[in-house]
């Protein structure tokens, strides 16, 4: 084949979220809100179905993969899901922890741990997708990316 190479498919996802960084010096530790923006790229994989010959993984797949985490995040505060007891055992093993103003230890969301956490819901859900991409924009000129490397 002379142009080798990979093809993924990415779809991406607009929500509106609050969130607040304990005990973080500055503006961020303000509760406040962003409209997010989610981009997953995959490139293949087992997503609920044989995907259509040519079809790397099937967008309609993808949405409902996604719709459940994507609806997680909507209108969501970020710091009730982050620090959800659902995900202690994983974020205890994943994210760093910060003292609140109370002193008690929680997990921030930054966008570098809320796409941390898109990665693990996205794994756990459907181990089989083969994700190479995740991008969390905060803003229109600042995202976190996670990657499979
Ligand atoms: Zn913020």
């Amino acid at each position: 084949m002379p142009h080798s190479g990979h093809v993924t498919v990415t779809k991406i996802y607009e929500f509106a979220y609050a969130h607040r960084l304990p005990s973080y010096q500055g503006k961020c530790a303000q509760l406040h809100g962003h409209t997010g923006r989610l981009e997953v790229e995959v490139c293949g994989g087992e997503a609920g179905g044989t995907p259509y010959p040519g079809i790397v993984v099937d967008f309609h797949d993808l949405k409902r993969i996604m719709a459940a985490i994507v609806a997680e995040l909507d209108h969501a505060f970020l710091n009730d899901v982050l620090n959800d007891p659902r995900y202690a055992d994983w974020a205890g093993k994943h994210l760093p922890a910060v003292r609140d103003e109370e002193g008690r230890s929680v997990y921030a969301p930054t966008s570098e741990n809320m796409v941390r956490w898109v990665a693990h819901r996205l794994h756990a859900a459907y181990p089989g997708l083969q994700v190479v991409r995740i991008r969390w924009w905060e803003s229109s000129t600042s995202y976190a990316e996670w990657k499979a490397c």
